[in-house]
């Protein structure tokens, strides 16, 4: 029997939403001119209703880009101010929570590292309940859908009716050609035991590589997910992060006309 949590669909918070929720952005903001050049692309294309951008990136390991930091938070209130998109990034512990909110931020979402750690989804937790933000439960690295469960259940229990979960993949337990693996099974199940939940896919995440974008993709609305946080990036050649798996927004609209997406029902 599965739990019904106390949320708010996708169309009440984002009421102009009678498509899939279309989430894309860059891996990592980088300068303000990559940010408000590759937002107002996006934006061109009607169908992209949020614009997400990392600034306190999660490296697995030291020495590459970890992210432009709390500057970024004013570029994605521009975009903002520009093209009156809602934004996202992500937060890791209090106080990327506290200034993302302090700087107007619709969306957070919690990365995979963070989700597996009950601390760090429980301060993030008691810093948004009582705000109108949006937060949104990646998968935890391991295929372990307790844990992307009870973080959900944790922000819901704080208060947090906005919520979604999003399918990033999973490190590799078995031999794949994407860089995550994406254990379908593992979305039945979240979806057997969380019925109320909305969930999206991150394609990129799972691909890894722009030529498995489209499959993945469209497996998640196959398998009947709400939506997608997809990456783009003005000039995918140059990104200091995930350059192989990101999209220019034209190749995202392209993408986007080739898909066969069921409507939404949440
Ligand atoms: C991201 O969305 O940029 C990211 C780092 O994702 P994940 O937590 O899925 O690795
Ligand atoms: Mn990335």
């Amino acid at each position: 029997m599965g739990i019904e949590l106390d949320i708010r669909p996708i169309k009440d918070w984002l009421p102009q939403q009678d498509n899939p929720l279309l989430i894309a952005g860059p891996c990592s903001l980088e300068t303000e001119e990559q940010t408000l050049e590759t937002a107002h692309q996006l934006a061109k294309d009607k169908r992209v209703f949020v614009f997400r951008g990392g600034v306190w990136k999660p490296r697995t390991r030291p020495g590459s880009f970890e992210g432009v930091g709390a500057i970024g938070l004013k570029w994605l209130q521009q975009v903002k101010k520009e093209t009156g998109l809602p934004v996202g990034t992500e937060v890791a512990n209090a106080q990327h929570t506290e200034e993302a909110l302090n700087a107007g931020l619709d969306v957070l979402w919690i990365g995979a590292r963070s989700t597996a750690s009950p601390f760090v989804v429980q301060e993030i937790a008691d810093v948004v309940k009582g705000t109108d933000a949006v937060v949104m439960v990646k998968n935890p690295v391991n295929p372990d859908v307790q844990l992307w469960m009870g973080a959900l259940e944790r922000l819901n229990q704080a208060g947090i009716k906005n919520l979604v979960g999003i399918h990033r993949g999973f490190t590799p337990f078995r031999e794949t050609h994407y860089r995550n693996y994406p254990n379908w099974k593992t979305f039945i199940e979240l979806r057997r035991l969380l019925p109320n939940l909305p969930v999206i896919c991150d394609p990129s995440h799972i691909a890894g590589k722009r030529e498995y974008l489209f499959e993945v993709s469209q497996k998640a609305f196959d398998m009947g997910m709400e939506g997608l946080m997809i990456e783009s990036h003005r000039d995918p050649s140059c990104a200091l992060s995930d350059k192989e798996q990101q999209l220019t927004p034209a190749d995202l609209g392209l993408l986007l006309d080739k898909l066969v997406i069921r409507q939404s029902s949440s």
